[in-house]
């Protein structure tokens, strides 16, 4: 059954940010695509860390189409340390996930760095990432705002859990409610892990506020090994969802190939998350 749309409850005086604050139950449902977040469904979202070609992002979006993922992942504009890493194919990528998307019949989100470029992506895209590294781009969040589309705001690394509630408020009063949470890891001092995933701060956001919360644990621990447990941890806590890097050859990536899923490791989380999620009263479609 299609979960109904439900309006952001009206702001209450005493919340800081009165927009996106929880009021009682109701959960703001926010759509990419036909697919829905924040309802009765765990929501996956999957793909490489950076569109490289055509070939490999069609691959790509089939694969995560046929093993039961909703939306499909891609980055064309790519935030990396060092200036001497692929950048990213920039529009030339936002076109093959175009094609792919269509061709797979999959819907996309894809980052977005600057406010030059949001006018032009706004008629391309399905969805919009913002990265952690611009949370804080209150810019890039007001410019967010005044679109209508769906984006999923990343926690900053170093942010506090107000200050991402802030950053979605930001979107909001820009007249954007169609706003998706996402906890990508913090910087602690484990480097064991790539970063840590705060799975408490990702459990108090969907208390806090009314908008679905899902986990990045790809990037949260940079280990392969780690992303099916958490995903199922996410799934019991009852968060809305998961976004996976996943590469059909993780050691030839241009980016992040170290903590990407092969096709079989998505496979295989895909199978062992199925039974929580239907534990917790959730479902997943086309699995
Ligand atoms: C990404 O999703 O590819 C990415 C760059 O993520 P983050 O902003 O969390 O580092
Ligand atoms: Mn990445």
């Amino acid at each position: 059954m299609a979960d109904a749309k439900v309006a952001i409850p009206v702001s209450e005086e005493s919340s800081p940010y009165p927009l996106i604050a929880r009021q009682g139950a109701a959960n703001a449902l926010v759509s990419i695509g036909d697919v829905v977040f924040g309802g009765s469904e765990f929501v996956v979202i999957a793909g490489p860390c950076a569109v490289e070609s055509q070939e490999q992002i069609e691959h790509a979006a089939r694969m995560v189409q046929q093993t039961g993922g909703r939306v499909l992942r891609g980055g064309a504009f790519k935030p990396r340390t060092s200036p001497y890493s692929f950048q990213g194919l920039g529009l030339e990528g936002i076109e093959y996930l175009r094609r792919a998307s269509l061709k797979a019949e999959i819907p996309f989100i894809t980052e977005v760095m600057t406010v030059d470029s949001v006018e032009e992506l706004e008629a391309r895209v399905d969805a919009f990432q913002i990265g952690t590294r611009n949370m804080h781009n209150f810019d890039l969040l007001r410019a967010i705002g005044e679109t209508r589309k769906p984006v999923m705001l990343k926690r900053g690394f170093g942010a506090t859990l107000k200050e991402w509630m802030f950053a979605a408020e930001y979107i909001a009063k820009g007249g954007n409610s169609n706003i998706i949470l996402c906890e990508r890891g913090i910087r602690s001092f484990a480097p064991e892990t790539r970063f840590t995933l705060d799975l408490a701060g990702a459990v108090w956001a969907k208390q806090e506020s009314c908008l679905p919360v899902i986990i990045d644990p790809s990037h949260a621990t940079g280990l392969p090994q780690l992303i099916s447990p958490l995903t199922r941890a996410a799934a019991a806590a009852g968060l809305d969802g998961v976004m996976v890097e996943i590469h059909d050859d993780p050691s030839q990536a241009l980016s992040d190939g170290d903590q990407a899923l092969t096709m079989r490791q998505f496979e295989t989380l895909i199978r062992e998350l199925k039974p929580v999620v239907e534990a917790m009263g959730r479902r997943m479609e086309n699995v």
